[in-house]
């Protein structure tokens, strides 16, 4: 079989872009609401350079998985679709982009709510931005990479997981209205940390409630006669609403306000408030939480010096955040850790670290504990 690197017709052109966390403001960015994402220092990579013949070839070296197709026949399956979505989004537009040959190699964690997808989409255009001397910004990227997961991917994403991958940095927390796309970078709460622990539970979008979610929201603000739930801030206005709804609608519209009083400025142990507020607004009102984040988030609220914790991504599984003294991340993170799968048989707990430098996810143990975001 032959190698990635034996399609390239030539030098290829390397980008990337990073995963994110999201550290408040869930299910609201397809409410048109308010959200406040943060990058990682994970990042994915891609290499991109045109085919040496007339077929599309990609490889990811995460999944060791080759792919290779021709547009004009069926769309790939599997994660090059991704791709090949992103190809698609920029042909629709007039691009003309021939064949390529790509391979992508991350260490944001797949699948774990940290928003591998749209790191791929977001360094796959980057990578093609160059590639081909495209004139399109940071903020073009990400919207073409929101449709190419909705069109081609299948799933009803906002906008956050794109924006904050093409826009956000480490060490600065990204504020983005998602009506206006008005947007603003801001200093990560002083003197705070942040854990990120993968519970261990796959989250399969599709498997998921998302959809449902989305449908009941929309309904929702049908019934309210408003165009999305963001126009909505008075939660006295939702009595009208069958329980159900008004619940779903009512985590949407606090959910919105706690982002705007986090931007607004507050210390980190009121930014902690905020965060564990969110998470008993996604369990009880949205419904999008599992055990095994509620107890995470009891553990890490547990340990002296946490501000605050929540599951962090659609729900349903994936990854929790805390939010702690700065300096103590890595040993709550591996007291939370060895805690939690000492008690817990089914799934293992991991602390996403940060690799900066020469140590890779892949090279983890499951359960080696280590830290966590740097401070900003
Ligand atoms: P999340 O974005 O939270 O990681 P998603 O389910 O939205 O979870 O996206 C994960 C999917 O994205 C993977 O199943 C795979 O199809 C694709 N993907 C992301 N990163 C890579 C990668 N490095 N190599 C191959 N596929 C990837
Ligand atoms: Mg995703």
């Amino acid at each position: 079989m032959m190698a990635i690197e034996d399609f390239y017709a030539g030098t290829p052109i390397e980008e990337s872009a990073p995963g994110r966390v999201n550290l408040l403001g869930e299910h609201t960015d397809y409410n048109d609401g308010f959200v406040l994402p943060i990058a990682i220092p994970q990042r994915t990579h891609v290499s991109v350079a045109r085919s040496k013949d007339e077929r599309f070839h990609v490889y990811s070296s995460n999944l060791d998985e080759s792919a290779d197709f021709a547009l004009d026949d069926e769309l790939p399956e599997g994660y090059a679709r991704y791709v090949a979505g992103c190809v698609k989004v920029l042909m629709e537009k007039g691009i003309a982009v021939p064949p390529l040959a790509l391979s992508v190699h991350s260490d944001v964690p797949m699948g774990s709510g940290l928003s591998s997808s749209a790191a791929l989409e977001v360094a796959v255009l980057r990578a093609l931005r160059r590639l081909l001397n495209l004139q399109i910004d940071d903020v073009r990227i990400a919207l073409d990479a929101q449709t190419a997961e909705i069109r081609y991917a299948g799933v009803q994403c906002g906008v956050m997981d794109q924006m904050a991958s093409s826009l956000a940095d480490v060490e600065h927390m990204l504020f983005l209205d998602t009506r206006s796309l008005e947007r603003r970078l801001l200093p990560f709460p002083k003197g705070a940390e942040l854990i990120v622990i993968d519970s261990g539970v796959a989250r399969t979008l599709a498997g998921s409630k998302y959809n449902e979610r989305f449908a009941e929201c929309r309904e929702a603000a049908r019934l309210l006669g408003v165009p999305s739930l963001r126009e909505v801030t008075d939660v006295a206005k939702l009595g009208a609403l069958p329980s159900l709804l008004e619940k779903r609608a009512r985590h949407v519209v606090t959910e919105n306000a706690r982002v705007l009083q986090a931007v607004a400025g507050v210390d980190a142990r009121a930014f902690g408030e905020l965060m564990n507020a969110s998470h008993a607004s996604l369990r009880y009102d949205y419904e999008v939480s599992i055990t095994a984040l509620d107890t995470l988030c009891d553990l890490l609220r547990e340990q002296p010096g946490v501000y605050g914790a929540r599951l962090t991504g659609a729900g349903f599984g994936g990854a929790c955040i805390a939010l702690c003294e700065a300096g103590r991340a890595a040993d709550i993170a591996a007291a939370v850790v060895s805690h939690y799968n000492r008690d817990k048989l089914l799934q293992l707990a991991t602390v996403l670290l940060p690799t900066q430098g020469a140590k890779k996810a892949e090279d983890l143990e499951r359960a080696e504990l280590e830290a966590v975001m740097p401070p900003a």
